[in-house]
């Protein structure tokens, strides 16, 4: 069975990749090929940084690989918070934080459109694939729900008046930019 290493050590995201499908190809976490490196996310795009992740395992083990890169961009803050989505108010993963900043730039701002996006590097046989998902959506006034992580209890994708917050994992899984990344990335792994 061929093998392919996702650059992440997240097994949630692992698996949901895994499980659309299964049977076909072996996923392998960072942990699996006994890799504890820390991979600087240094990029300026999503792009960027999903490319850095994937060339850093191809380089180092020579396996075939992918690595994401996700985060928010809200209109009226010129695609910020962006590639600093994770720290967007200093501390890595400060999800509470990273909202009450949002809230406070937004402070008084009528255009709360915001969209969520993800970007896959894949490196297959020596080749680098890119897949891209977004969802388009805005920014509510208030947090709403307790479900999700980052920043989904304010937001509300379009067509919907919940947030992703409120929503079951399916659910937001069907619409989100990962799901949507993940599904184009299936789409070229069962084509091969
Ligand atoms: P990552 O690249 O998937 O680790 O995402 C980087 C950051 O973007 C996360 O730490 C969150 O702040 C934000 N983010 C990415 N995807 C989501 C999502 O589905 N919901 C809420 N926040 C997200």
């Amino acid at each position: 069975m061929q093998q392919l290493v996702f650059a992440t050590n997240n097994r949630h995201k692992l698996e949901e990749v895994a499980a659309k499908i299964e049977g076909k190809i072996k996923f392998l976490s960072l942990d699996d090929i006994g890799c504890s490196d820390e991979i600087a996310e240094t990029g300026l795009t999503f792009r960027e940084n999903a490319s850095i992740k994937s060339h850093y395992i191809f380089e180092k083990y020579r396996l075939n690989c992918f690595g994401d890169d996700s985060g928010l961009e809200i209109e009226a803050l010129k695609g910020e918070p962006g590639v600093y989505s994770a720290r967007y108010a200093g501390t890595h993963g400060d999800h509470e934080a990273n909202i009450t900043k949002v809230l406070r730039q937004l402070g008084g701002v009528d255009n709360r459109r915001a969209r969520f996006v993800t970007v896959i590097s894949l490196i297959w046989n020596g080749g680098e694939h890119f897949f891209e998902g977004a969802v388009e959506g805005t920014i509510r006034y208030e947090r709403s729900g307790a479900k999700g992580f980052g920043y989904d209890p304010v937001f509300q994708p379009d067509g919907y008046s919940i947030t992703f917050a409120e929503m079951t994992m399916e659910e937001k899984n069907a619409i989100s930019h990962r799901g949507r990344a993940v599904e184009k990335l299936v789409e070229f792994l069962k084509s091969i």
